[in-house]
């Protein structure tokens, strides 16, 4: 089985690395001209020419391409080759609006995999271990591209997707899983029941490798207290290919980006400057070896930074430091995107007006997430309803559409504040943990 760690790339001279990158920047802008025809507008109307690409110090003339842009060219905008070259789609959790598709060649996903090998690798796998992936499987990437890396290492590869932790511990135990993959709040909520069932001499556990969202250092800690592991972190997203975009490798000091295939840039989300190492801004990747859905320069809207410091690992790739928030107002709750407007569309379609307030905690390191809401004047004087069971249906409703359980209270009329200029509708103290 080969090993995954590729030491001739992943420990390559800087100058070795930026003339692989250039060279692939300058062949990936061309073959994008030339196929996607969203592209060749928008270079066409910044007057800029494939030609005028010479290598990556140029990668500022190229246009910028946002998340709105993808749900504008749904779903095939953006695809550069024919749609039966394709073998694979995925699609981020968004519920809202239009669903952002992202599309794979069987090269594509080849190189996914590779990624996540190599993350896997980073967290000490080897074919002798066994991998425990409960990421969700499906159209979320985190099953996926957890399964395939861990296939391409060789490791016993458990594919147990999300939910059902009874299940969960069974499995551990009784398969002996050595590596585990899922989100933080997962690996957190999976120690707990360990701890509680008593299993905690039965697993074997070595390490985890968790992302997906945000998390700190604390919870980093209790993690790796409670289930007796390295915890690594992982980062990616749908748009880019999935988890392995960058890894954390054992120093654990900020995630070692694949730079062989994917530029990174950290810019001024409001100006678009480029910004300098170390500066914290909105992190921008250019795909330089996808085929189905080459982004370019596209902003990702989550704020970190970016360091070339000598790792002591002996990789030479660039670290970025975990994102610090995102640069819009999507929550990310249980590992769950969820976005205000979802909630008022389930409280308005149940006759409610816009007089909510949402109230986001982590207590114990779980997510905690209360939806209050006014009772209008009519259900008020509505008699046969009672509060509690207007409070379950919305509970209902807010499963249904997020998926997971938020809590609710229906409060008396007129007792949320309302606002005089822009409503403050979120009220998210998890980020005083942070
Ligand atoms: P979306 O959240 O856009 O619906 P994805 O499910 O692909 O689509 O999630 C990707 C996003 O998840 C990233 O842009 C980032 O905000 C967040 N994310 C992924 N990994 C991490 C991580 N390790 N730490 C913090 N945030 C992460
Ligand atoms: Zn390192």
């Amino acid at each position: 089985m080969e090993n995954y760690y590729q030491p001739e790339i992943e420990t390559m001279p800087l100058e070795q690395l930026q003339a692989l990158q250039s060279e692939r920047l300058v062949k990936q802008v061309k073959y994008v001209y030339d196929n996607v025809k969203f592209y060749r507008d928008r270079m066409d109307e910044m007057g800029v020419k494939p030609e005028d690409i010479k290598g990556i110090d140029d990668l500022h003339k190229l246009p910028f391409i946002t998340k709105d842009d993808l749900r504008d060219q749904y779903p095939y905008g953006l695809l550069a080759v024919p749609l039966k070259d394709c073998v694979r789609i995925q699609s981020t959790s968004g519920t809202t609006g239009r669903r952002v598709v992202a599309f794979y060649t069987q090269e594509d996903i080849d190189i996914w995999d590779e990624c996540c090998a190599r993350a896997i690798v980073a967290a000490g796998g080897t074919k002798e271990d066994v991998c425990h992936v409960c990421y969700g499987y499906g159209l979320f990437t985190g099953g996926p591209g957890l399964n395939g890396g861990s296939h391409k290492v060789g490791c016993l590869t458990l594919p147990m997707s999300s939910g059902n932790t009874e299940r969960q511990i069974q499995f551990m135990t009784d398969l002996g899983s050595t590596i585990l993959c899922c989100t933080p709040s997962y690996a957190a909520n999976l120690a707990e029941a360990i701890h509680e069932g008593g299993f905690r001499d039965k697993i074997k556990l070595k390490a985890g490798i968790f992302g997906a969202e945000p998390w700190t250092e604390e919870m980093r800690h209790n993690i790796e207290e409670a289930l007796g592991i390295k915890a690594y972190d992982i980062y990616g997203l749908t748009e880019i290919s999935g988890p392995g975009v960058s890894f954390e490798c054992k120093e654990q000091a900020g995630m070692h980006i694949q730079e062989d295939h994917f530029i990174a840039e950290i810019i001024n989300p409001e100006t678009g400057e480029v910004l300098p190492e170390g500066e914290v801004g909105e992190l921008v990747f250019t795909c330089i070896t996808k085929k189905a859905f080459p982004l370019m320069r596209y902003r990702t809207r989550d704020l970190c930074y970016l360091t070339r410091k000598k790792c002591s690992c002996g990789r030479t790739h660039v670290r970025m430091h975990k994102p610090m928030g995102r640069s819009d107002d999507m929550m990310i709750i249980k590992g769950v995107n969820v976005w205000p407007s979802q909630i008022e569309a389930v409280l308005l379609n149940q006759g409610y007006q816009a007089n909510y307030q949402i109230l986001v905690d982590r207590i114990q390191n779980r997510d905690q997430i209360e939806v209050q809401v006014e009772l209008t004047p009519e259900m008020e004087a509505d008699p046969s309803v009672t509060v509690a069971e207007r409070e379950a249906k919305v509970v209902k409703g807010l499963k249904s559409m997020l998926g997971i359980k938020v809590d609710v209270k229906v409060v008396p009329p007129k007792s949320i504040v309302r606002s005089e200029g822009k409503a403050v509708r979120v009220i998210d103290k998890r980020h005083l943990y942070q």
